[in-house]
């Protein structure tokens, strides 16, 4: 039986992320996965006709200079693919067809997107007065803000497309926190806005990092898969599950089923990079009530369809990052990414990939069809909306039964639910997209973050960083 300063439990994005940064730390760190491979909801195939595809996130964006160091101490910083610039025109489908998103108070004037009262019920938002509430669905505060149709063809669709979330029952103060503190500090969105930024300190003068939306050559994957290999090949494990956490003196002992044999683990310190209803399972009797709170923690199911057509056999342009489908257009996918658009390299020469997403809070019962009614009505959707004919050239389909986890009413008192536990347990952390943030970067930054957090505590006993970080 070896014993580690760390183990890290989930090899998702969260957990490398959290192994990688204690690894440079120097902590002798143990990463498990039930999986067969790392990475998670990031999962990239390679098609034999050439096409490129992410099974979960397609593209992540970040300005970040320190993420761009640490992809080159990864080894993969000239691996990374910008997007294309096209991706910055966004679409929203209306009565049928994609209108591109304004990005310029001229294009705000002349979108068809909004009515002339809807524009100027957007220009009053800093008049509404500011309620009370602890908390609000994102479609109640849209509305009350900017006005029901903003809120149902705008808000509406991004809720969908970004979390796979239903508006009517996403949390405004857990989604989308910015938002909901301008509100609160400012008395209204604008106003809260420009407070929070005379307030926050002034950044040095000098050229401005830029975002970058990217991915990677060979998929998405890349990522996940570098930071894994640097922490050596023994100190991952695959095809191994987290059976049972005991906290002992001064530590902790996991029980790991690994390759059909039960074993023990003893680790100083132990990260939970899980699902949230997995770590439920493991901290049941430490303390039920964050067991209770995570199980309540809502993940519907998604499913993802890629479609390869010969560039020829779509109409459509594909000028942009894709289009989102709001509820009100009574589509059955949720928005359409023009994935070759964004890396031209993900689908063969003469031919365009797309990346639908089907399912999510908003409309689960059509993630739960069989493969073929998925892409006859995905097919079908591409031929309305985008023009496309015939046959695709090809077809996948990718299910997560729980997909991504919804910040729903009552978000808050959860994860509060769970600091105590921590609290409770020192040595035990635990990082996931349920808490903080659910994309790729946030959840990165989580797991490279809580490195430094031990550190300064001095949970992490003393150790040499290791030379090769
Ligand atoms: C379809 C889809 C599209 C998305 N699109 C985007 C996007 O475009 N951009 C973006 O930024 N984000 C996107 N996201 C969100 C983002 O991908 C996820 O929030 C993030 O990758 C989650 O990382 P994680 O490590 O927290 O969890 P996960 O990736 O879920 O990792 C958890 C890991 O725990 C492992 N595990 C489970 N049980 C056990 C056990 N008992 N023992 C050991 N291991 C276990 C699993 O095998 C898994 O590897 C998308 C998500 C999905 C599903």
């Amino acid at each position: 039986m070896t014993s580690y300063d760390c183990v890290v439990v989930g090899g998702g994005i969260s957990g490398v992320s959290a192994a990688y940064g204690l690894r440079r730390k120097g902590a002798n760190v143990l990463l498990i996965d039930a999986a067969d491979h790392v990475g998670g909801a990031i999962h990239s195939i390679r098609t034999p006709d050439g096409y490129t595809l992410d099974c979960g996130p397609n593209t992540v964006v970040s300005k970040d200079v320190e993420l761009w160091k640490q992809f080159s101490d990864l080894g993969i910083m000239d691996e990374r693919l910008a997007a294309d610039r096209k991706g910055g025109r966004r679409f929203i489908l209306l009565d049928g067809k994609p209108e591109l998103i304004p990005m310029s108070p001229v294009g705000l004037v002349k979108t068809p997107l909004l009515s002339t009262l809807a524009k100027l019920r957007v220009l009053a938002e800093p008049l509404i007065p500011r309620t009370h509430l602890p908390d609000e669905s994102v479609s109640s505060f849209f509305s009350r803000r900017v006005g029901r149709q903003l809120a149902d063809r705008l808000v509406d669709p991004f809720v969908a497309g970004v979390y796979a979330g239903n508006p009517k029952t996403t949390s405004i103060r857990s989604a989308f926190p910015t938002i909901w503190e301008a509100e609160q500090r400012g008395g209204s969105i604008v106003r809260g806005m420009i407070m929070g930024r005379t307030k926050a300190p002034k950044k040095p003068k000098g050229e401005k990092p830029k975002s970058v939306m990217f991915n990677f050559n060979g998929g998405l994957a890349a990522w996940p898969q570098a930071a894994a290999r640097a922490l050596g090949s023994d100190n991952v494990w695959l095809n191994t599950r987290a059976c049972a956490l005991r906290p002992l003196d001064g530590g902790w002992e996991l029980t790991v089923e690994r390759n059909g044999q039960t074993e023990l683990v003893i680790t100083d310190m132990v990260v939970l990079a899980v699902p949230a209803y997995v770590v439920a399972d493991l901290v049941e009797g430490l303390h039920a009530p964050a067991a209770k709170a995570l199980r309540a923690i809502p993940y519907p199911p998604m499913a993802v369809v890629h479609l390869g057509y010969k560039r020829s056999a779509v109409t459509h342009p594909l000028d942009g990052f894709g289009v989102l489908c709001p509820s009100g257009e009574g589509r059955k996918v949720l928005g359409i990414l023009w994935t070759s658009t964004l890396i031209p390299s993900s689908a063969p020469a003469g031919h365009v990939l797309t990346t639908s997403f089907v399912g999510g809070a908003r409309i689960p019962e059509t993630a739960r069809q069989s493969d073929s009614d998925i892409i006859d009505m995905v097919v079908k959707e591409h031929e309305e909306i985008l023009g496309a004919r015939g046959t695709p050239a090809m077809v996948r389909v990718t299910r997560w039964q729980k997909a991504i986890p919804q910040y729903t009413a009552g978000h808050e008192q959860r994860v509060a639910t769970l600091n105590e536990l921590e609290a409770g347990y020192p040595g035990l952390f635990v990082v996931g997209n349920y808490r903080d943030g659910l994309s790729v970067s946030q959840c990165w930054n989580k797991g490279i973050g809580l490195a430094d957090q031990v550190v300064r505590q001095g949970t992490l006993r003393q150790c040499t960083p290791t030379s090769a970080f």
